[in-house]
C-alpha cells in the first residue's frame, strides 16, 4: 500500500494531502532547527539521569507512607538537575496542573499577602483559584489580594502599569509563559527573564512564580534559569512525554519547594511521604522520551499553522514566528469551523475516534468549551488534541501528538472536515 492509499483509508483526500505537502516543503529549514534543540534537551536529561546514578531500584512501588523512597527523591533530584534548581516536587499525588499551581500559591501566600499577575488574566482554572471569579476555599476567601496589570495591546510587558502595581503586600508575582485560552503571544525564557530582572528591581524580595504548562524542553533554557523562584507545571503535558497518567511538578528554591511540600502533604509531614505505588517508571521514562515528543508536538503547530495561514485564517504565532510554547491557536470565525477542526483531530486518534466532540460546561471554565483529544491518557493534552472556549474570535487550541506523523494526520483531517463541511472552498487549494 502506497502513503497516499493509507491517507485515503484515513479520510485524506488526495487534494487536501498535496496542500500539505506544498506546505510542509517550505518548513523543513525550521523543523531542522527544532531536531537541534530536541537533540540538545535530550543530552540534558540524560545527563541528570546520568549524574544521579538513575538505575532499576528507583523503579520499584513503594506503599503507605512511602518513607525513604529512593525512586521518588531520585526523581526529584532529576528535575531539579535539568531545571538548574534547588530543589524539586514531583509527584503523582499532585492531580493536574491546576493543583500543582494552587499548591505553589497557597503554600508561599499568606493573608494579608497579594498576587499580582503583570501578564494580564491568567488561566481560566486559575482564576477561581485566585478568587477572581469567586469560588470556595479561593485565594480571595483566605484573604489573599489580588492585583493584575494587563499586557499592551501589541502582547508586549506594560512597565509602567506593572511598577505602579507592586506595592508593599505584594508578595508573589504570577508568570504565565503560555498563551492559554488568550490570543495573546506566549512569552519567550529570555522576555520572562527580562520581566523577572524588572520586577526584583522594584521589590528584591518578591517572589516570582512561572506557571511552566506547554513550555518545558522548547527552548535550551527554563524559567527556573532565569530567576524565577518556582516553576511549575503538568507532567500530562510536556515533561511527561506522554507516558505519565497523572502528576504535576514544582522546581525552585529550596525555602519554596519545602512550603509546597508541607501544603501538599501536611505541615511536619513535607516530602517524607507520599508513596509512588509503582508509577515511576512511567515518570522516568516519559521524562527521557519529552524532548522528542515536545519536537514532534512543535512540528505539528507549525505544520497547522503553516496550512491555516495559507488558508487566509488568523494564526498564532505564525508560521515562521519563533516558537516559546506547542500551543497553536487557530482562529476559525465560528463555532462551526471549531466543531469542525475538533472533529477531524477527533476522527484522526488512536482511541475514540467514533466519537464527535461537542461543547460543554467543563467546571472551571466561563464558557462552554469543545475539546477533541482520542487520548491513551484521558485529557492528556501532550497527545494530539484541540480545545477551546466557544466565544469570539472562535479559536481553536491546537496543542501535542506524541509523535509528529499523527499530528500531521490530525491536522490533515481537521482541514478534510473543514472542505468538507463547506468552510473551506475545494478551490482554496489548488
Ligand atoms: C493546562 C494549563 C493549566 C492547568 O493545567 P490542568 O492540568 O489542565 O489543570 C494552567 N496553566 C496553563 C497555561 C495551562 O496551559
Amino acid at each position: 500500500m502506497t502513503l497516499l492509499e493509507i491517507y485515503e483509508k484515513n479520510g485524506i483526500s488526495p487534494a487536501v494531502y498535496a496542500f500539505g505537502e506544498k506546505a510542509l516543503a517550505e518548513l523543513q529549514p525550521r523543523f531542522a532547527k527544532i531536531d537541534e534543540m530536541a537533540e540538545l534537551n535530550q543530552g540534558k536529561v540524560i545527563l541528570a539521569m546520568r549524574e544521579n546514578r538513575v538505575d532499576a531500584a528507583c523503579f520499584a512501588a513503594t506503599t503507605g507512607y512511602g518513607y525513604d523512597d529512593v525512586g521518588r527523591e531520585r526523581l526529584e533530584q532529576v528535575y531539579a538537575h535539568i531545571f538548574g534548581t534547588e530543589a524539586a516536587l514531583v509527584r503523582p499525588q499532585i492531580t493536574c496542573g491546576t493543583h500543582a499551581l494552587t499548591v505553589a500559591l497557597s503554600a508561599n501566600l499568606l493573608p494579608g499577602d497579594e498576587l499580582l499577575s503583570p501578564v494580564g488574566a491568567p488561566y481560566d482554572t486559575l482564576q477561581e483559584v485566585i478568587g477572581i471569579r469567586p469560588s470556595p476555599c479561593s485565594l480571595a476567601e483566605y484573604g489573599v489580594t489580588y492585583r493584575q496589570a494587563d499586557l499592551r495591546p501589541d502582547g508586549s510587558f506594560d512597565y509602567d502599569a506593572i511598577r505602579a502595581a507592586i506595592n508593599a503586600k505584594t508578595k508573589l508575582i504570577t508568570i504565565q509563559r503560555s498563551k492559554g485560552y488568550a490570543t495573546r503571544p506566549s512569552f519567550s525564557v529570555a522576555q520572562i527573564g527580562e520581566l523577572i530582572a524588572f520586577c526584583k528591581g522594584i521589590k528584591p524580595d518578591v517572589l516570582v512564580m512561572v506557571d511552566n504548562c506547554y513550555g518545558e524542553f522548547v527552548e535550551a533554557l527554563e524559567p527556573s534559569q532565569v530567576g524565577a523562584d518556582l516553576c511549575v507545571g503538568s507532567l500530562i503535558k510536556n515533561p511527561g512525554g506522554g507516558l505519565a497518567p497523572i502528576g504535576g511538578y514544582i522546581v525552585g528554591t529550596k525555602a519554596c519547594v519545602e512550603r509546597c511540600a508541607y501544603r501538599l502533604s501536611a505541615p511536619g509531614l513535607g516530602q517524607e511521604v507520599g508513596a509512588n505505588l509503582g508509577i515511576l517508571p512511567s515518570f522516568y521514562q516519559g521524562l527521557f522520551l519529552a524532548p522528542t515528543v515536545v519536537a514532534g508536538a512543535e512540528k505539528g503547530a507549525i505544520f497547522a499553522a503553516a496550512l491555516y495561514e495559507r488558508l487566509g485564517f488568523r494564526v498564532i504565532p505564525g508560521s515562521a514566528e519563533e516558537r516559546h510554547d506547542i500551543i497553536q491557536a487557530v482562529e476559525l470565525g465560528s463555532e462551526a469551523g471549531m466543531r469542525a477542526f475538533c472533529k477531524g483531530i477527533q476522527a484522526a486518534a488512536p482511541v475514540d475516534s467514533y466519537v464527535e466532540p461537542i461543547p460543554w460546561a467543563m467546571p472551571g471554565y466561563d464558557s462552554q468549551v469543545i475539546m477533541a483529544a482520542g487520548a491513551f491518557v484521558q485529557g492528556s493534552s501532550i497527545e494530539l488534541s484541540a480545545d477551546g472556549p466557544i466565544r469570539p474570535p472562535y479559536a481553536v487550541y491546537f496543542q501535542g501528538g506524541l509523535t509528529w506523523y499523527h499530528a500531521k494526520l490530525g491536522i490533515l483531517r481537521s482541514l478534510q472536515e473543514m472542505v468538507n463541511a463547506g468552510l473551506v472552498p475545494a478551490e482554496a487549494l489548488e
